[in-house]
């Protein structure tokens, strides 16, 4: 490979293959406004290796922006979190059960434990906890703490909310408790990311929250700390999600 440099690419017997985009990412009519992402810097790394508009996929988006399609979709494959304090009545997808499972038990030894809030949260759920919260604070006040049905990433079945005591549980607080610390360093070495980081408002559409993780696979997460990119927004060139395109 060292002989396809600049001026010899014509020469070049193994070219570098172009990524061919999956079948899945052609604009189907319900998701037009769903971009393709761009290439990733790294050539090794596939961006098209899992679809970001099927609900089944672990790159699965789901933001202000994209709501999950069909939005009262239901994973197939929930088990719950048994092996996590207070997590027996908590689920998530399989793989990403498994995953959490593993980031707990590294976290235990290290002596930087969590117990589990909430995770998977169905279309209803999320309906019963956003309708209240519109009707008294109206739907800007609603939005600003609430993810309208649909647009919630706990929906997808990869996403929890973890926490330790209950004066820092969905408080930022928690980024300081050794649980926040570890998950903070060490959730990518398990396929996680903090999907709503410090800093990243004006991108994610959410204020930091070091509590609530979002399974992506082993693969994507090490391309994203390696690549230091830390929102799926910027990794797959998506616009930010700051607003709702519509009204509820
Ligand atoms: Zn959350």
């Amino acid at each position: 490979m060292l002989a396809c440099v600049v001026g010899a690419l014509a020469a070049c017997s193994d070219p570098a293959p172009s990524p061919t985009p999956s079948p899945s990412l052609t604009p189907s009519p319900s998701v037009t406004s769903h971009p393709s992402p761009t290439p990733s810097p790294t050539e090794t790394f596939d961006t098209f290796a899992h679809p970001l508009d099927d609900p089944t996929s672990i790159w699965v988006i789901v933001n202000k922006m994209f709501p999950i399609s069909p939005t009262d979709w239901v994973p197939t494959d929930l088990v719950a979190l048994t092996g996590i304090p207070e997590g027996s009545d908590q689920k998530m997808r399989a793989e990403a059960a498994a995953a959490l499972t593993s980031l707990y038990q590294a976290a235990q030894a290290a002596g930087a434990g969590f117990k589990i809030s909430t995770a998977y949260r169905s279309y209803s759920f999320q309906k019963a906890l956003y309708d209240p919260r519109a009707r008294d604070r109206g739907v800007a006040g609603a939005d600003r703490t609430t993810a309208r049905p649909g647009y919630s990433e706990h929906q997808s079945g990869l996403a929890v909310d973890i926490y330790t005591t209950t004066e820092c549980r969905l408080s930022q607080c928690f980024g300081a408790t050794p649980a926040g610390q570890y998950i903070a360093e060490h959730a990518w070495e398990f396929g996680f990311i903090l999907r709503y980081p410090d800093g990243k408002e004006d991108v994610t559409g959410y204020v930091w929250e070091p509590w609530h993780l979002r399974y992506i696979g082993m693969e994507l997460a090490t391309e994203m700390h390696d690549s230091g990119v830390a929102t799926l927004e910027e990794f797959f060139g998506l616009p930010a999600a700051t607003d709702y395109a519509e009204s509820p």
